[in-house]
């Protein structure tokens, strides 16, 4: 439909009308727009992106941050690392106006490294570029790579590229394995295989799901595991010795790429539900170059141990996962298995590769999934959908709760336990068991307040 434009030259008022009556014409005419199209997707539902960085990088014993930015990002970030990272301070050199005009970056980037490396128990500086000094530029050849007993490590994380903060984790693993984590060049794979059998694990677990994961292994006949992100710089170092890695989450995509161009063998998923767990130790067995009769038994055993919590702790009901740490997915998969309805499950991350095998599988269960998405778009699934539970964003949450249904905080109450093979299932479908019982307790409380 094409709508011809008024004539500015030489205006008449009898073609006007007839022009702006067919403007009305097509609007009136025009489909209604939907919900969802007529509603602006205004908030994304991920803190500031450099925290995960941030959150990495202070976690390290030893290491002392040095943060380029400004005072705004700096305090909103100083406060979020002491309650969500180490209750460590941050140092940073002032970024204002007078420094960026006056280009003295680098200089004042240098006399804070050294001001810092003056500690001598001092072994890392992880100097984290944000968006004012990324956008003003930062040359990697002017800092020192090293000062006293530090070493001097730049993370670049311009956080308005990054879009999630499980996403900056992920650059400060790459950047902190290119510097330490020595692995021979390609071909390795074929040495390696004969070398010892060490696994490298890449994500931020629970300590009860390293302890179960170490336990399989062990019997599976690995040699030792090393868990990244970690609190010792050596485990970055040692990571360049492992035989194969399995990255838990979809989020580490570069740290991914950095093993497998390396020759290293990459397995994918995790040990979250029957079929999971059994795909995972036959991968990794096949990976370690580990008899199959014996890897095949251990990978059987566990799955039927899985599947004897799955009947046990059946799930009745309708959950949506709305998180923002990019590991919902394999709740929502365990949730499935359980025998809940997850019609909806969103995300702060992007769809990777990494992710595939979950996104596959859930779209093919029937399961809408949302990436980098917008709290209007949770709270339109909450509403379409109505359900019993939502384990979501503490904004999510208070309007969930308004509504007299049940929420959770995903990163307090998902991140702060095991999920992991039977045990770790068993653990969480409990509880979802307990959260799906409290619906008539949140209809009263709406009520009350009412
Ligand atoms: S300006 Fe960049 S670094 Fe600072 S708070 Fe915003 S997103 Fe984070």
């Amino acid at each position: 439909m094409s709508l011809t434009p008024p004539n500015t030259t030489n205006p008449d008022p009898a073609s006007e009308d007839a022009t702006l009556s067919g403007l009305f014409n097509i609007l009136s005419t025009a489909p209604k727009a939907t919900d969802e199209a007529s509603e602006t997707n205004l908030h994304p539902q991920t803190m500031c992106p450099a925290f995960g960085g941030l959150r990495v990088v202070t976690r390290i014993d030893g290491a002392q941050v040095c943060m380029a930015t400004d005072k705004g990002c700096m305090y909103g970030l100083t406060f979020v690392t002491h309650f969500y990272a180490a209750r460590k301070s941050i140092v940073s050199p002032e970024l204002m106006n007078e420094q960026l005009a006056g280009g003295s970056i680098i200089k004042d980037i240098r006399a804070s490294i050294e001001e810092i490396a003056k500690d001598p128990s001092i072994r890392l500086i992880p100097v984290v570029s944000l968006c004012v000094a990324e956008t003003a530029g930062l040359a990697e050849e002017l800092l020192p790579k090293k000062v006293g007993n530090a070493e001097v490590v730049l993370v670049r994380l311009p956080a308005y590229l990054i879009k999630s903060h499980p996403e900056a984790k992920d650059i400060a693993i790459d950047a902190l394995l290119r510097r330490f984590a020595t692995v021979p060049t390609v071909p390795a794979a074929p040495e390696r295989l004969g070398k010892k059998k060490k696994v490298l694990i890449i994500g931020e677990i629970f300590p009860l799901d390293t302890m179960a994961i170490a336990s399989v292994l062990e019997r599976l006949g690995a040699e030792g595991i090393t868990v990244l992100p970690s609190q010792h710089l050596e485990d970055f170092r040692e990571a360049g010795e492992a035989a194969a890695v399995a990255v838990l989450h979809p989020f580490y995509e570069l740290t991914a790429e950095f093993f497998s161009k390396r020759g290293v063998p990459v397995i994918t998923g995790n040990p979250v539900g029957a079929n999971s767990v059994y795909k995972w130790i036959t991968d990794l067995g096949f990976a370690l170059g580990l008899e199959a009769a014996h890897v095949e038994k251990i990978a059987t055993e566990e799955k039927e141990k899985l599947k004897a919590v799955l009947q046990a702790q059946k799930l009745e009901g309708t959950i949506i996962v709305a998180g923002y740490e990019g590991n919902e997915f394999p709740l929502v998969r365990l949730l499935l298995e359980a025998g809940a309805n997850v019609p909806y499950a969103s995300t702060s991350i992007a769809n990777t590769e990494l992710g595939r095998d979950d996104h596959k599988l859930l779209t093919m269960l029937g399961t809408e999934l949302r990436y980098r998405k917008s709290l209007e778009e949770d709270r339109r699934a909450v509403l379409k959908h109505a359900p019993d539970l939502v384990i979501g964003t503490t904004s999510l949450d208070t309007y969930v709760k308004e509504q007299g249904i049940p929420a959770v905080y995903y990163t307090n109450i998902i991140s702060s336990r095991p999920i992991y093979f039977a045990q770790g299932a068993s653990i969480m479908l409990s509880m979802m068991q307990s959260l799906l019982q409290k619906r008539p307790v949140y209809e009263k409380m709406k009520q009350f307040f009412e």
